[in-house]
């Protein structure tokens, strides 16, 4: 591997002494994985005295994982528009360095993706890039997400959208909506609905609550995000009958009370599918504040948001605007119900809502900051802090950002690993990981333009070692 650059063949890879998780065989244990020229040629599962041997060496779920190359379906690349944040060629550096093999672009450039030729222009810096991860993108749904007429859904279609979205904002007219879910739904393509009531939001900071209250924060309501969800789904519902391949899904839900929704949803049978971010199951309102603990350390043991000033848990300055974010970074009690929602299967997947800006952009006072946090290169270790501390399991973890998504787009990709698995005699696409070591991140450990997370100077566990899409390098540690 020592010569090895970004974009070529894998010509030789052997893995001994890992842990294998497949989430589309359903198996994890541990195993070694043979690739050879691009081919994903061998992978063993090893059984009994030697699966003991193995995991007696280290080869168990605490040390070196080999999983299908992560697939992340809402991330913003920022171009066209505006490369000052992201280009398409440091989004997808960024992708690989998360263990993400194929990525989904929101269409919220400048211009917005409301017609095939900007898919033309996303593509062809993506060919430029010489990067293999696949870059895949949503549609808008309303021409310049303006919310007024419909975008070209059908020509998006034959372009090759994945889904549609005006994400940034919610699709803004219930009509709108109605007529997009019926004419997607004869294309058999999921709306991306990101739920807020704008009348509730207006002018909102932070979370509704003791944090916002307590730093002179404007609330933003959690009822925006409920209420906005109650109704796409109820929308949803209404067009059924005419649009019975309709399909609903919402995306980085940060509330109980959407989850709930959602929950029921599903239980009556309705096509509705969902993601969380990490940053909304890592993270709560008290980061703003200045802590920095996990969520699952910010609540007690009956599930209540403890004091962040009783516990004095303020480790940096208060209003970070790398902590503003839309949907805010919500209470304890919010964050727990979105990691108990993505571990009883309510959200299908985990999805970064990767969010870069350039520095300028976050160098203002808290309520004029750019809503966003960077997560594509963050997200595997957020959630394997969550394994860590024995909230959520690997396989689940592996699960939300590899079949989940990869269900919630449908039919439409799947040639990559997240929906292939671990096959033998297909292009190799997967991620090398080790779980028992972390890394620093750091504005130069970063791939993405963007260095708007609050997790900078924090040690994450597992560092990607290697991330190898359609058998061919597309990320590797200097030290591997
Ligand atoms: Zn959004």
């Amino acid at each position: 591997m020592a010569e090895m650059r970004v974009g070529e063949t894998v010509k030789l890879l052997e893995i001994s002494r890992a842990w294998l998780v497949d989430p589309v065989a359903g198996r994890e244990g541990p195993g070694e994985v043979v690739v050879r020229d691009g081919i994903l040629e061998a992978v063993t599962w090893l059984e009994g005295d030697e699966a003991d041997a193995a995991r007696a060496e280290g080869g168990g779920p605490g040390g070196i994982v080999v999983a299908p190359g992560l697939l992340d379906i809402h991330v913003h690349l920022r171009e066209p528009g505006n490369e000052d944040a992201e280009t398409v060629a440091s989004g997808l550096a960024a992708a690989a360095h998360g263990g993400f093999t194929t990525v989904c672009a929101m269409p919220n450039t400048t211009p917005a993706a409301d017609e095939p030729g900007v898919f033309a222009r996303v593509r062809a810096a993506a060919a430029a890039s010489g990067s293999p991860v696949e870059l895949l993108l949503h549609g808008a749904v309303t021409v310049g997400r303006g919310g007024e007429r419909l975008a070209a859904l059908g020509e998006l279609a034959d372009a090759g959208a994945v889904g549609f979205s005006d994400d940034g904002s919610p699709v803004q007219s219930p009509v709108i909506l109605r007529n997009a879910l019926l004419y997607l739904g004869m294309l058999g393509l999921p709306l991306f609905e990101h739920v807020e009531d704008p009348a509730l939001t207006a002018g909102a900071e932070a979370n509704e609550g003791y944090v916002a209250s307590v730093l002179g924060l404007k609330g933003w309501p959690a009822a925006a995000e409920v209420a906005a969800a109650q109704r796409a789904i109820a929308v949803l519902a209404a067009v059924l009958p005419d649009a019975p391949a309709a399909r609903l899904h919402l995306t980085h839900l940060s509330t109980a009370g959407a989850l709930d929704a959602v929950r029921r949803a599903k239980a009556a049978g309705l096509p509705v599918t969902c993601d969380v971010t990490p940053h909304h199951l890592g993270f709560t309102d008290e980061w703003v504040a200045g802590s920095r603990r996990w969520a699952w350390e910010a609540v007690d043991d009956d599930g209540i948001a403890r004091d962040p000033w009783a516990d004095r848990a303020f480790v940096a300055h208060p209003y970070a605007t790398s902590c503003k974010v839309n949907p805010p970074l919500r209470a304890a009690e919010d964050a727990a119900a979105v990691l108990a929602a993505l571990v009883d299967g309510t959200a299908d997947a985990v999805a970064t809502d990767h969010a870069p800006h350039a520095q300028v952009d976050k160098e203002a006072e808290f309520g004029l900051a750019a809503n966003g946090i960077c997560g594509l290169e963050t997200a595997l270790g957020v959630l394997l802090a969550a394994v860590a501390a024995g909230r959520l399991t690997l396989a689940r973890a592996i699960e939300a950002l590899t079949t989940g998504p990869a269900r919630v787009l449908g039919g439409r990709p799947g040639r990559r690993g997240a929906a292939r698995g671990l096959v033998e005699g297909e292009p190799a696409d997967l991620v090398v990981f080790d779980a028992g070591e972390t890394w620093a991140v750091t504005p130069a450990a970063l791939a993405s333009r963007g260095k708007n997370t609050p997790l900078l100077g924090r040690e994450l566990p597992g560092r990607v070692l290697l991330t190898v899409a359609d058998g061919r390098l597309a990320h590797r540690d200097a030290e591997a």
